[in-house]
C-alpha cells in the first residue's frame, strides 16, 4: 500500500486546525510573562547583529532555555521595531514539530527577551561543515522536516525568508528545530519587496526588486538541499555582486556524486522562472513530496518523529553547550531607567 495513501488528507485536516489555532493566538493581547532574575546566565550561544542568545537555566529547577537578548537602542536605531514586534508574535502563535516556540518573554530596561527550549544538539552548519556533506538519506531526512515546516508557515500566510544551516538546530534525537524569525513576515496573498536573507540563499527575484511571496522560500530549499549534499552552496563567489550574477543567470554545477532523482528536485526548486518553481505548480507541494527524491518516504512517520534519524548528535546532558562555537562573554548592559518604553510599550502589531 502506499505508505502516504492518507498523508495528504490528513495533513491538509492539520493545517486547517493549525490556522484557526493560529488567528487566534495572533489575534489576543499579547502576555508577557517571566523576568530575567529568574534565570542564571550559563553562556553564549551565537551572536548576532542585534545582540546574543544565551544558554540560561531556571532558578527554580535547573531546567534550561535558550534566551535571546534584543536590545532595544539598536531595535530602534535600525528601525527593526515592527520587525522585532513580528518576530515575538510569530514565535509565541507558532506550534509544529519543527519549529521553535516562545515560552517566556520579557523586557528588562536595556533589552527585549525571548526564552526558548534550549536545542542541544547544535546548528545544523556545524554538523554539516564536521561531516563535509551528508548522506541523501540525512539530506532527505531534514529536507522533509523543512518541507513540513514550509507548508505550515505558508498556510498561515507568513513567509520565513532565513532558511540556511545556521538557523536550523538539531535536537538531542536528531530532528529539525528552525530558528529565527527575524523576518517571517505575514504577507497572506500580497507581494512585499523588502531586500533581506543570506546572499547564497537569496531568490533571483528578491535581487531582482521584483516582488515576492512563498516563492523564495523553495528556491532557498533548493540552495539548501544542495548544500546539504554538496558541503557547499551551488552560487558561491567572494564578492556578494558576484553571487547575485550567478543567482540571476540560475546556473550552477551539481556535485557529481549527486544522484540523478537529487539533481532533479534541485533542479525543480531552483528555477528563476517561478511559474515553473516547484512548490508553486498546481497540485503546490504534493508534487515535491510526491517526487522520485522522496519515493518510498514515509510523510506521517517523519511528522510523528517515528522514522529513525540518520545521524543523532552526541550530547552529555540537556543542559550542555558542548555543540556550540565558543564566544567571549561580554557583559550584560544595564540602565537605572527604562529605556524606550514607548517603542516597547505593547508587544501589539
Ligand atoms: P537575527 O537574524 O534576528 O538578527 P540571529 O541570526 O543573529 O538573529 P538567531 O538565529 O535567532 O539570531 O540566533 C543566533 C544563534 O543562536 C543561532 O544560530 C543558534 O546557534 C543559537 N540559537 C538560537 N536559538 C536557539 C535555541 N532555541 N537553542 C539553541 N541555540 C539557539
Ligand atoms: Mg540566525
Amino acid at each position: 500500500m502506499d505508505p502516504n495513501a492518507t498523508h495528504f488528507v490528513n495533513f491538509q485536516a492539520l493545517l486547517i486546525g493549525s490556522k484557526r489555532k493560529f488567528d487566534e493566538r495572533w489575534k489576543q493581547p499579547f502576555v508577557e510573562r517571566g523576568k530575567l532574575e529568574d534565570f542564571k546566565l550559563i553562556q553564549t550561544l551565537g551572536t548576532g547583529s542585534f545582540g546574543r542568545v544565551m544558554l540560561v537555566k531556571a532558578k527554580k529547577d535547573d531546567s534550561p532555555f535558550a534566551l535571546k537578548m534584543l536590545e532595544k537602542a539598536h531595535v530602534v536605531k535600525t528601525k527593526q521595531v515592527k520587525h522585532t514586534i513580528s518576530e515575538i508574535r510569530t514565535m509565541d502563535s507558532f506550534d509544529f514539530p519543527f519549529l521553535i516556540k516562545l515560552e517566556y518573554f520579557f523586557k528588562d530596561n536595556v533589552y527585549l527577551c525571548l526564552v526558548m527550549p534550549f536545542v542541544n544538539g547544535g546548528e545544523m552548519f556545524s554538523h554539516l561543515r564536521q561531516q563535509k556533506r551528508f548522506s541523501e538519506e540525512l539530506t532527505r531526512f531534514y529536507a522533509a522536516q523543512v518541507i513540513l515546516a514550509f507548508e505550515y508557515i505558508h498556510f498561515l500566510g507568513i513567509i520565513y525568508r532565513d532558511l540556511k544551516p545556521e538557523n536550523i538546530l538539531i535536537d538531542c534525537i536528531g530532528y529539525l528545530k528552525i530558528t529565527d524569525y527575524g523576518f517571517c513576515k505575514k504577507v497572506d496573498d500580497q507581494r512585499t519587496y523588502t531586500l533581506c536573507g543570506t546572499p547564497e540563499y537569496l531568490a533571483p527575484e528578491i535581487i531582482l526588486s521584483q516582488g515576492y511571496n512563498k516563492s523564495v522560500d523553495w528556491w532557498a530549499l533548493g540552495v539548501l538541499i544542495f548544500e546539504m549534499a554538496a558541503g557547499y552552496p551551488p552560487f558561491y563567489a567572494r564578492d556578494p555582486m558576484k553571487i547575485y550574477e550567478k543567482i540571476v543567470s540560475g546556473k550552477y554545477i551539481p556535485a557529481n556524486h549527486f544522484s540523478k532523482s537529487l539533481k532533479d528536485i534541485i533542479q525543480n526548486f531552483l528555477q528563476v522562472d517561478r511559474t515553473k518553481r516547484y512548490g508553486l505548480l498546481k497540485d503546490g507541494t504534493k508534487d515535491v513530496k510526491s517526487h522520485v527524491f522522496f519515493k518510498g518516504f514515509e510523510w506521517d512517520s517523519v511528522l510523528q518523529k517515528k522514522l529513525k534519524p540518520p545521524f543523532i548528535p552526541s550530547v552529555q546532558g540537556s543542559g550542555d553547550a558542548f555543540n556550540f562555537d565558543f564566544y567571549e562573554e561580554t557583559p550584560i548592559k544595564t540602565s537605572s531607567k527604562v529605556l524606550f518604553a514607548k517603542e516597547f510599550d505593547k508587544i501589539e502589531l
